[in-house]
């Protein structure tokens, strides 16, 4: 499975785009926004005197939220140059997600954009701002892997992502070894399942985790090069509170999906090697899988590093709040918004191995799932949110 090809979210506007079902990720960046908003007043402290910064936003895919974290950017730093009281530097805003991301869609609602950020800027004449152009805030997109080089040599001050590092670069191989110095790779094991599961063996778990270290230590690498010292990276994405990489709040939405798919089987609409084949280029994190990458990297210091829990619909948690949703039509009508908002991110990864044709069906008996689920059980999500300095 070729990962670039496939990872994208729906494209357009319709009832099942990313762009009307991302409400999750939404709340995610503003989970993040703290810690956010710390980094970014740290680094305008230490670089008073330049005029121009280079801020870039990995995985940004294509709806509202795409201009959403770079509008937050732009607010934050606008307001601590008013408490400052310095002039807005000239910033320049790189959109990054994959190529076959819905580019165009950010791209027509950027004057929007323009026009917001201007309004928000008292001083915008004296900074050069005109009708939706961007003056002294120039966004431009940059298609292509954060798993590999994006931007030139120390051209980046701040780097932002959410909700994208969870995406690894390949669906892990199953075993690896060396004969007479040939790397033989074999699909991965893990019958029924398309995620990591209580049943998966114990060389899944292995293949998944390594994995995940090979591609965060190249994203480290990379954004190392291309970050100034001194420069700052905050990223969140879902990921795990314990070592056990098989909890129910690492991967039970996995899980749930692997059943609906092992139904459509069990009935011969789909065929069950599909399934055995299948597996999610994923990976929740835990903090000591992040933070031993980070540390055997070795160009970034941890600011700081943060989980919180979500519920599946994205509301906050907090453990009084933790009862469970008590009616059954309540639940059931929770799976169905809970299975839109997988359905936007997975269809695509979907749709080449078990067909088009399928995916209404399979998504009503996902979402009948989750809501009995959630009827007994109070699933959530963990977010991890991690703040690095390049050191110098
Ligand atoms: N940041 C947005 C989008 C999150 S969806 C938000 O918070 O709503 C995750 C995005 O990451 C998708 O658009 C996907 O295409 C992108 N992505 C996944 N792997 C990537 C990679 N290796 N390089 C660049 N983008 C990637």
């Amino acid at each position: 499975m070729e990962v670039m090809r496939i990872l994208h979210m729906n494209k357009g506007n319709g009832e099942t785009s990313y762009a009307k079902n991302s409400i999750v990720q939404s709340n995610i960046i503003s989970l993040g926004r703290r810690v956010m908003d710390e980094a970014l007043k740290k680094l305008m402290i230490r670089n008073s005197e330049i005029l121009s910064f280079g801020i870039a936003d990995l995985g940004c895919s294509s709806g509202p939220n795409s201009l959403l974290s770079i509008s937050n950017i732009v607010e934050t730093i606008q307001n601590l140059c008013h408490d400052l009281d310095r002039p807005v530097p000239e910033l320049s805003l790189s959109l990054n997600d994959l190529p076959s991301n819905d580019f165009n869609y950010i791209f027509a609602s950027l004057p929007e954009f323009y026009d917001r950020v201007k309004k928000r800027d008292n001083n915008y004449e004296s900074l050069g701002f005109e009708h939706g152009s961007g003056g002294p805030c120039f966004v431009s997109a940059v298609p292509g892997s954060f798993y590999g080089r994006l931007f030139p040599r120390r051209s980046l001050h701040f780097v932002h992502s959410s909700s994208s590092l969870h995406w690894l670069s390949q669906v892990p191989c199953g075993e690896v070894n060396k004969k007479d110095g040939v790397v033989i790779t074999a699909d991965l094991d893990n019958r029924g399942k398309i995620y990591l599961s209580k049943t998966s063996p114990k060389s899944a778990h292995k293949v998944y985790a390594l994995q995940f270290q090979t591609d965060f230590s190249v994203f480290l690498r990379s954004r190392s090069e291309e970050l100034v010292p001194g420069g700052r990276m905050v990223l969140s994405f879902l990921g795990r509170s314990s070592p056990d990489p098989t909890t129910e709040e690492s991967c039970y939405q996995w899980e749930l999906l692997a059943q609906a798919l092992m139904s459509l089987a069990k009935e011969g609409i789909i065929e069950e090697e599909n399934i055995d084949a299948f597996n999610a280029p994923y990976y929740a994190a835990s903090p000591e899988e992040l933070k031993m990458a980070i540390e055997k990297e070795g160009s970034f210091s941890i600011d700081r590093l943060e989980i919180s829990p979500v519920d599946w619909e994205g509301g906050s948690i907090s453990d009084d709040s933790y009862d469970i949703v008590r009616f059954k039509p309540e639940a059931l009508a929770s799976g169905r918004r809970v299975a839109k908002t997988i359905r936007a991110v997975v269809e695509p990864m979907l749709e080449p191995t078990f067909g088009q044709k399928v995916m209404d069906e399979l998504f009503e008996r996902y979402a009948k799932l989750v809501g009995e689920y959630v009827y007994v059980s109070s699933p959530r999500y963990t977010i991890v949110i991690v703040s690095l300095l390049r050191m110098d």
